[in-house]
Parts: structure tokens; sequence; C-alpha cells
């Protein structure tokens, strides 16, 4: 993988389908960028991938470097090289929202072009999730969205990891803004739901090249999947 390629594998769709049994390890998914997230076998937390580092963001203080043969059903990466950092008063998010202003300063081409984004600094305050695990075998995603771990943090320090996708991919990226966070101290961190921060330093890269690799399991062959525009919003925002 060159330099801001994504590299994704299976697809969101398959994960609303409950598809989490098997995938990729985590020494496999490192060797295909520095950064990026996704979730582990059966849903069991988010994953972010910070220089290198698998990370598993459980509840609030359970955070584990993965082991390197964990597997992995659904990850986004990139071998992230910015190229281009903002930093400032133009660099003030008021909202999880107000990034996509950031980013379209950056570049006015990008609507239908993906980005990679890394968001360092001091966040006055943050809302984050983190997915329980499935209750059975193949549990849809959107069911689990209803009983996952929610936190707020109020000026802690950290990094997001992010990934812009175009409308037209949602189902099989989630379309739109998708974070994680993790904190300096490697004790919280999950999918962001809320965001403000006005010290922070954002790196910014454009993509229009996309490798993405499916699961060939059984679960995966038997799924049933479609979009859920609706249901993608509300766990997936
Ligand atoms: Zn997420």
């Amino acid at each position: 993988m060159a330099p801001n390629e994504i590299y994704q594998y299976s697809l969101v769709n398959a994960l609303m389908s409950g598809v989490s049994d098997s995938g990729i390890t985590a020494a496999q998914l490192a060797e295909k960028g520095n950064q990026g997230l996704g979730t582990f076998v059966h849903m069991d937390g988010e994953l972010l991938l910070l220089d290198g580092t698998v990370y598993q963001l459980q509840a609030e203080g359970k955070i584990r470097v993965a082991s390197p043969t964990d597997q992995i059903p659904y990850a986004v990466s990139t071998h992230f090289e910015p190229q281009q950092t903002v930093t400032g008063a133009a660099a003030r998010l008021e909202s999880k929202e107000a990034i996509d202003a950031v980013l379209e300063r950056h570049t006015h081409h990008a609507g239908n072009l993906f980005m990679a984004y890394r968001v360092d600094g001091q966040f006055r305050r943050l809302k984050c999730r983190t997915v329980q695990g499935q209750e059975y075998e193949g549990q849809p995603l959107a069911e689990l969205g209803k009983k996952q771990f929610v936190a707020e943090y109020s000026d802690v320090e950290g990094t997001i990891v992010g990934f812009r996708s175009p409308q037209a991919w949602q189902g099989f990226f989630v379309a739109g803004e998708h974070m994680h966070f993790i904190d300096k101290d490697r004790n919280v961190g999950g999918h962001v739901l809320e965001l403000e921060a006005d010290h922070v330093r954002i790196g910014i890269a454009t993509i229009n090249n996309i490798h993405i690799q499916l699961p060939t399991s059984d679960q995966f062959n038997a799924a049933v999947m479609s979009t859920d525009d609706v249901g993608l919003k509300s766990v997936e925002g």
C-alpha cells in the first residue's frame, strides 16, 4: 500500500448484518497502514490503529494493545501522510460536524473522494461510545447500538483518527465522518459521538485509491446485506 491509499477489510453492511465471527489478524492490519479504525471479533469494542499499534477500546479504563493474532472482522486503514496541517483558530472545532468545514477548506474537490485525518491536542469536551460485544452469533450492529457504553470527558488530551467517505459509499463505508479517539495516557477512548476542541492540530489527506478485501467465510457468504441508511446513521453517526 502506497501512502494515502485506503485498505478496508469487509463492508459496514456486513457488520450491520452481524458478520463478525472472523477476519484478518491485528498483525496483518498493521501492515496495511499506520492509522485506522474498526472493530474486533463479535464486535467486542472499538478498534483504533495509531502509529502502527492496534488498540482495543472497551468500556472506560479498559484499553489494551491487541495481540498480533486477534481477529478483526472490519477495519479501514491508511499509511497516513498529511498533505496539510491546520492549527490555531482555523482548527477550532465547535462540534463533530465542524471538521467538515476544515476539510472543505483543505480542498473543494473531495466531494466524491475519501479523506483521512488525524486530530491531536486538547479536547474541551468529548462524548465517546464503545460497543459491548454480541450476545449471540450474528447479532446485528444496529441492535448492539442500543446497549453501548457511552461516556463524556472534558479537558482531555489525545488523538482522533478519522475518515470521511462520500455519501454514495454508505453501507460499504460509513458515509460522512467516522472517528475513533484515544487519550494520551491510553485510559479512555471509543467511537466519537460529539466533540469540542480549541487547541488541536489537524492533519489532512485526500484519498482516491481504495483497496477492499472481502471475507470468504460462510457467515459472509450467507449474509443478506442491504444499506440501511437510517440504521447506520443511528449507530455509526
Ligand atoms: Zn466507529
